[in-house]
């Protein structure tokens, strides 16, 4: 971070009341690709009275955006999804510089995302009320699901088209309006996102945007007018956000981080399975909340460990710019450290160092934060390796004599984001899907992140708050439930004193 911001690198703007602003602030942060070390913009740490002014703006559109008509608000994401698409390339190729992931990853990012606008298009029956006709004779009782004011979404590095669009569209298409705060280490993306947003119709106030780190979120929980908090990123900070949140008397949900089990059975379809696997293990340079970052080998599934490894090992590491490339760079050099060092700690903790992808040499990306796929076997609870979530293209194996032993070590893990079972046994699948207590649970399906007519959910360590982000939850989430009981009288009906004709 650096007190000043310099004039050869453009500035990330604030969006307050519908008008991109320069932050006013001293403190800035470099943005930058993650395969070169190119700075490619500075972001402002925003200051608290940014914030209230972005807050203030919000409250005032709510005014008028809470009693806009479905068929307007509707109409808004049905264009905002089909400028998603047209500009599919041009986010791709900002999100893959400023996140390193590459170009096909990064479409998937946004089209994950692109489907909750869809989504959020369909508000009209999303957001309907109960009714119960005569519960007593007369009176009827109804529900109306009105939105809540100001809401505010925070939001990880990892999936900055994804997250962003897994809040502000359904927010708002419930009649809310919205602070935005984007991760700080690459927040281009997600600002362009933004601004296709305003194209689409969001009127001026409903959707603003600050930036910044721990300060500008501590004041997003504390702040009295904004009424529910959506988080996604660590555990650490998640329950930190969850906790100041909800004792400044706000709704909060916080989707935080994860150490993913995949349980491979002996019957399971091999090819298919280590297929499966070396995927949804390296993906993304292993940068994802859904990453299967440690695989379970039951009985005889341990023989596989070599094969797996040759798999793993035809990976390309490369820029994500680059054709042909399985794995990018890690965020930031940070990071980078961080997953070598954990490499370090698996082997001096002693488990089984099986591909070690240190160092990897990629011409032309000499300074790029790269670490190739790399594999441990013989991994125990209590090693760091296991304990802590790596988040990098670092697959760990532990083995297990029975399904019983693998769900158990599952269920006494801290996390309980995703996990994954591979079998070809119905009864083997069902009994994991019954007595797991994770909140995604994939048969023969490696990463199973839910589409948006259902919601995102978690267990124990990765989730706090009920009700999950998208879906169906999401609607109660951003809206306040008001029950109405009526009756209407006519002159048959009509009587004086205690003794009404109606009663409850
Ligand atoms: P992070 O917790 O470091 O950052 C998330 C947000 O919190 C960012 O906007 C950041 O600016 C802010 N922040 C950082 N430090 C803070 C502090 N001390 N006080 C207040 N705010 C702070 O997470 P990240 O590194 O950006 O993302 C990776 C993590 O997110 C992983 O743990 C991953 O599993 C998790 N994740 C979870 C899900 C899910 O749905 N469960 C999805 C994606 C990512």
């Amino acid at each position: 971070m650096s007190a000043t911001a310099s004039a050869a690198v453009p500035t990330v703007k604030l969006l307050i009341g519908g008008q991109w602003v320069e932050s006013k602030t001293t403190v800035w942060r470099d943005v930058v690709n993650p395969a070169t070390q190119d700075v490619l913009a500075r972001v402002p740490f925003a200051t608290a009275d940014e914030l209230d002014a972005a807050v203030a703006s919000a409250q005032a559109a709510f005014k008028t955006w809470r009693k806009t008509s479905i068929g307007v608000r509707a109409r808004i994401f049905l264009k905002y999804q089909q400028l998603i698409r047209e500009h599919m390339k041009e986010l791709a190729a900002i999100l893959t510089s400023e996140q390193g992931k590459t170009l096909p990853d990064a479409e998937g990012d946004i089209f994950r995302g692109l489907e909750v606008v869809e989504h959020a298009a369909n508000i009209g029956t999303l957001q309907m009320g109960e009714i119960a006709n005569n519960v007593a004779t007369g009176v009827d009782t109804y529900t109306l699901l009105q939105p809540l004011g100001v809401c505010a979404g925070i939001t990880p590095f990892n999936f900055p088209a994804m997250i962003p669009l897994w809040m502000f569209p359904m927010a708002i298409a419930c009649g809310n309006t919205f602070v935005l705060k984007p991760s700080e280490q690459d927040p281009l993306v997600t600002c362009r996102l933004v601004e296709l947003a305003l194209e689409a119709g969001i009127p001026a106030g409903v959707l603003n945007v600050v930036h910044g780190g721990e300060d500008i979120v501590n004041g997003i929980c504390d702040h009295a007018d904004i009424k529910a908090v959506s988080f996604v990123g660590s555990t650490k900070v998640g329950t930190h956000v969850y906790n100041r949140a909800t004792l400044a008397g706000k709704r909060a949900q916080c989707m935080m981080g994860a150490k993913n089990h995949a349980v491979v059975m002996p019957d399971a379809n091999k090819e298919q399975t280590l297929n499966n696997l070396v995927g949804a293990a390296f993906g993304a340079a292993g940068q994802r909340c859904m990453a299967a970052s440690t695989a379970v080998l039951v009985g005889e599934a341990r023989n596989w460990i070599p094969d797996l490894v040759s798999k793993s090992r035809t990976l390309k590491v490369n820029a994500g710019m680059e054709p042909g490339t399985d794995v990018g760079p890690v965020v930031s050099c940070a990071a980078l450290s961080r997953v070598n060092g954990l490499i370090e700690r698996g082997v001096a903790e002693g488990a089984r160092l099986v591909l070690d992808g240190r160092n990897p040499q990629v011409p032309g990306y000499e300074k790029g934060n790269f670490v190739g796929p790399t594999i441990f076997a013989g991994v125990k609870p209590g090693m760091s390796i296991y304990d802590q979530e790596i988040f990098g293209p670092v697959l760990i194996i532990v083995e297990t004599d029975t399904l019983d032993e693998a769900i158990e070590l599952i269920n006494r893990n801290p996390n309980g984001n995703g996990t994954a079972i591979f079998t070809q046994s119905g009864a083997a699948a069902r009994k994991f899907q019954e007595d797991i207590d994770v909140g995604q649970v994939g048969i023969n399906v490696p990463i199973p992140v839910p589409v948006p007519l259902f919601s995102f959910t978690g267990s124990r360590g990765s989730k706090l708050g009920d009700l999950g982000p998208y879906g169906k939850q999401v609607i109660l989430f951003y809206t306040q439930t008001k029950t109405i009981t009526q009756r209407w009288f006519d002159d048959s009906t009509l009587s004086v004193g205690v003794n009404t004709t109606i009663s409850l």
